[in-house]
């Protein structure tokens, strides 16, 4: 089968890369765009969906062009960082995470990661998938596979941080690979 082509409305190299491992046969690059449109939706699904088709809007006719928004959600912090994730914690959010946590334990720890993956077709069509990986955040960072918070979140059932774990553990369990095989399934073929 040819490899099917896709454009992800993103600046996160980390995503492009963990996504062409997940859509196997897929190629994925970065769209190029100057400027994003500003992520005002209430939902990851809203923001994904958002960038989705901010980029069909820009990206070569013949591409599929995905758009993708994740978060992790904290119940010391009310289900923050949340949407505003990525705009938490300033060069250093695993510092950032672990000095909001300070003095927290047991269930104020506990923590999801949330993924929404939206593809629209060169025909438009919408394909969504979902995916979350429950956990609790570490007490220290450990770990030097993934990225983002990942050197502090420990998933349920294990001992080590998904920076521990690694990448090959990420692409089976990870909520991106949750929401990429949710994906598959929306589309007919299942991952
Ligand atoms: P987005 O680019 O607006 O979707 O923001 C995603 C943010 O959520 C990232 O910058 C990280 O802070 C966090 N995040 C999402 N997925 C992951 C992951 O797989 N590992 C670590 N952090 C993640």
């Amino acid at each position: 089968m040819d490899r099917l082509k896709a454009r992800l409305a993103s600046r996160n190299a980390n995503k492009a890369r963990e996504l062409e491992r997940l859509l196997a046969g897929w190629t994925i690059e970065l769209l190029e765009a100057d400027e994003y449109p500003p992520e005002e939706g209430e939902t990851y699904y809203e923001n994904a969906r958002g960038k989705a088709r901010f980029g069909r809007t820009v990206a070569e006719p013949d591409a599929w062009v995905l758009g993708e928004d994740s978060g992790l959600e904290v119940a010391g912090l009310g289900g923050g960082p949340g949407l505003q994730s990525a705009r938490s914690g300033g060069d250093d959010p695993v510092s950032w995470l672990l000095d909001e946590l300070a003095g927290m334990e047991g269930d104020r720890r506990r923590a999801r990661y949330v993924c929404e993956l939206v593809g629209v077709s060169p025909a438009r069509e919408e394909v969504r998938g979902t995916g979350r990986l429950e956990g609790r955040i570490a007490d220290e960072s450990r770990g030097s596979e993934g990225f983002g918070f990942d050197p502090i979140f420990v998933p349920d059932g294990e001992q080590q941080t998904v920076a521990e774990l690694g990448n090959n553990w990420k692409a089976q369990h990870s909520h991106r690979a949750r929401a990429a095989r949710a994906f598959l399934r929306a589309l007919g073929k299942p991952g």
